[in-house]
């Protein structure tokens, strides 16, 4: 059988790719996929919901050993231009917080939307198949796909690898992408678990195992990774295991084993300052009492029995211990013992080295024909829809350089 384009993976990217590589009576474009649907990611994403985009989109929100590789393929197809196809689609969508667009009724609305667009491109797609075999020939490339047991011959001109980070393997994630990479002698960057819950050592889930399911408005930092400083100020979750929540998963993706983050609690007050002025307005009430009136209460509980102080007035602790009290609560260094790896991981911080891509068309500069697109290149978008949007943005530059081939 013999195809223009073969796409490998009909997720987010692959499937934006078929769309406009493809033309109706134009030349052939087949997605195969190893998994029973198209668009798995897609389905559970968000909640259900798909936070399919980002209004801040912007290239400074993606981690990448060279962070100007992702800035050609996002200003070229933006988020203005995915939300224009959600809002000719009639899907009803709204912005929850910091530019985050989610579908109101449920993301198979995406899936749907991305399935009828390929259709009317004329793309064909596969599922239940695998890549069981592929090389270079001249004019491009000879592959054996298998369905069901039955093996077909399959030659091509462009290939696109569109097969997804390692991150949710149960999901069927495979790390297939990288394999191909490196089969056309493609550098893969050091990949690992990103957008991760964080662990605690032993001590600290020994300390903060009475604040299991506690959530908390903070700030966490960290510095000494490969992409540089970072800091992000949202929802913190203490978990039996350690911490999650929206503000840790950012963090997640710049720190490495080794490096501590420094985790603050209610970070919009200055809350030494705070404690100072209650211990003159309200001396005879118990710390404990006080700090629940900036945390939960539990987690008020929790820091001041640990500082030995939950049962003492304000006015009888010393400026220097309340202090050292709130640096505990708004400058905790922790060193997390690990990240729950890829079984949760939203995504796979690295991937095919941009050093061999185009960045206007995503096409092998060593292989003619072959293109990475989506999350198995090496950009890696923060959480609130940046992914989604670099699946669309790069899945786009590289359909619409095909068709022009
Ligand atoms: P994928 O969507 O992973 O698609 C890859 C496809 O390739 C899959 O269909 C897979 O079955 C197929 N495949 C893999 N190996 C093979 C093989 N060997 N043979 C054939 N097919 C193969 N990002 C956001 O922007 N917003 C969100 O709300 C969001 N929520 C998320 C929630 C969860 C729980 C997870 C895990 C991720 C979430 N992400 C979100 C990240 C986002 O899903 C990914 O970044 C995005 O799906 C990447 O698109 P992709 O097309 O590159 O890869």
């Amino acid at each position: 059988m013999q195809y223009d384009t073969v796409i490998i993976g009909a997720g987010a990217a692959g499937m934006m790719c078929a769309i406009h590589a493809a033309k109706p009576g134009g030349p052939r474009v087949l997605v195969i996929d190893h998994a029973k649907a198209a668009g798995e990611k897609i389905r559970i994403s968000g909640g259900g919901r798909c936070n399919f985009t980002n209004l801040e989109t912007a290239p400074d929100r993606f981690l990448s050993a060279n962070p100007h590789f992702c800035k050609s393929a996002l200003s070229r197809y933006t988020q203005q231009d995915f939300v224009a196809l959600v809002q000719r689609h009639g899907i009803p969508y709204h912005e929850k917080t910091l530019g985050q667009l989610f579908c109101n009724t449920t993301a198979q609305d995406i899936i749907r939307m991305l399935l009828d667009e390929m259709d009317k491109a004329g793309a064909e797609m596969r599922l239940e198949t695998r890549l069981v075999d592929y090389s270079k020939t001249d004019p491009g490339f000879a592959l054996t796909l298998e369905t069901d047991g039955q093996r077909v011959p399959v030659t091509c001109r462009n290939l696109v690898i569109a097969c997804g980070g390692k991150s949710i393997p149960k999901m069927g994630a495979t790390g297939f992408g990288y394999e191909i990479a490196r089969h056309f002698d493609h550098t893969v960057t050091g990949i690992r678990a990103g957008l991760v819950p964080l662990t605690f050592t032993p001590d600290e889930t020994e300390e903060f195992k009475a604040l299991s399911g506690l959530s908390c408005e903070g700030a966490l930092s960290c510095s000494g990774g490969p992409y540089g400083k970072a800091r992000f100020r949202e929802a913190v979750l203490f978990t039996h295991r350690g911490l999650s929540g929206p503000a840790v998963l950012q963090i997640s993706s710049y720190w490495r084993e080794g490096l501590p983050v420094t985790l603050a609690l209610r970070p919009d007050i200055d809350l030494l300052a705070e404690l100072k002025r209650q211990k003159t307005a309200n001396g005879k009430r118990h710390l404990a009492t006080i700090l629940s009136d900036y945390l939960p209460k539990r987690l008020a509980q929790s820091f001041a029995e640990h500082a030995g102080l939950a049962e003492r007035n304000i006015a009888d602790i010393g400026d220097k211990v309340l202090a050292a009290l709130a640096t505990t609560i708004q400058a905790r260094e922790i060193r997390p013992a690990g990240s729950e790896g890829y079984r949760t991981a939203e995504v796979t911080v690295g991937g095919v080295d941009t050093a061999g891509l185009n960045s206007k068309t995503m096409e092998s500069k060593t292989v003619p024909g072959l293109y990475f697109i989506g999350e198995v290149v090496d950009v890696t978008g923060w959480l609130g829809g940046y992914n989604f949007q670099w699946a669309w943005s790069s899945g786009w530059a590289a359909g619409t350089a095909i068709i022009d081939r």
